[in-house]
């Protein structure tokens, strides 16, 4: 419908707006088949002990090669995957991915390999899927015990609807698994929840962790969060740690666990096992 003639600002807006619509559809299409077809694939981040230096698990990350060969980051499909609700199943092949590469490793290490894995919920997983049920049968159908799972939530989820998802949290730590709270301090929820649920750790955002020795403001916000926990009796894990000196630093500081480019980015599943296989675990 062209109705502005006379500026032609509208029209150039509705063509815009109609661009940017088909783009994500055509996106959400591709994802979609992508899902189907394999085209994802998981990428595994080391998370260190800062005391020991030691791998104590690897965050599973998605990663998606389109069909036109273009490596696409989290940030630009996982919204879309929200937004279409593609997450679901996205979710459950991460999930799934990711259980099955640890049960992989303890076949190759042959007996527990020694680490967990990490994996990311959206908040929309936890809206719509049956999560707890989810994440049991795939424990229950590569043998993996629930201890070897860490599960990564946002703030965003608690906010949604917490109910059902203080529901869905304890039937998730029935199930053995850690939970962790990732971004922490980035959200809008107000800090009630650290009562309520079962939280194991907090993971501070890399917006504090990362330029903090240049910055008090920062040092005094991961300091809270590193008391916080500590009061509240739950680990810490520091992202974005990009340098030596601030390993260092977080170390002094009491922060538990460490990840960053300074122990590795994340690599692919075979990598990752080399890394843990080499590293004195
Ligand atoms: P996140 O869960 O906070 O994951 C950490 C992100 O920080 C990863 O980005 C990782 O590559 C990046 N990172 C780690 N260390 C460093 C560092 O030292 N410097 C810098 N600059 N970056 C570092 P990535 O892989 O792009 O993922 C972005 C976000 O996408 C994740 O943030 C997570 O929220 C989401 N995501 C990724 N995979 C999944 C998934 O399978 N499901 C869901 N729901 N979300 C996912
Ligand atoms: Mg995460
Ligand atoms: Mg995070
Ligand atoms: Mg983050």
């Amino acid at each position: 419908v062209k109705r502005s003639k006379k500026t032609g600002r509208t029209e150039v807006y509705q063509t815009r707006a109609f661009d940017l619509a088909r783009q994500e559809f055509g996106i959400e299409t591709e994802l979609r088949r992508a899902i189907d077809n394999g085209a994802l694939r998981l990428a595994f981040q080391p998370i260190c002990d800062l005391a020991t230096g030691r791998i104590v698990a690897f965050e599973a990350l998605s990663r998606w090669r389109t069909e036109q060969g273009v490596e696409l980051s989290p940030s630009d499909f996982i919204p879309v995957a929200e937004e279409s609700g593609l997450i679901v199943p996205l979710g459950r092949w991460a999930m799934a991915q990711a259980i099955e590469t640890v049960a992989e490793w303890d076949r190759r290490t042959g007996g527990d390999c020694g680490v967990s894995v990490a994996v990311n919920l959206s908040a929309i997983q936890l809206q719509r899927d049956r999560v707890a049920t989810m994440v049991g049968d795939i424990l229950e159908s590569h043998g993996v015990e629930g201890r070897r799972l860490t599960i990564e939530l946002t703030e965003s989820a608690i906010v949604a609807d917490p109910d059902r998802t203080a529901h869905t949290i304890r039937a998730l730590k029935e199930l053995g698994t850690t939970l962790a709270m990732d971004d922490f301090g980035t959200g809008y929820s107000n800090l009630a929840y650290l009562q309520k649920l079962p939280i194991d750790v907090l993971k501070i955002d890399r917006s504090f962790v990362s330029g903090m020795l240049a910055d008090r403001d920062k040092v005094a916000i991961v300091r809270a969060i590193l008391s916080l926990a500590q009061a509240l009796g739950m680990k810490t894990t520091a992202e974005g740690i990009e340098t030596n000196e601030l390993a260092q630093t977080l170390t002094a500081l009491g922060c538990t666990y460490g990840q960053g480019y300074l122990y590795a980015r994340p690599l692919p599943a075979d990598q990752a096992f080399r890394l843990l296989s080499l590293s004195k675990n």
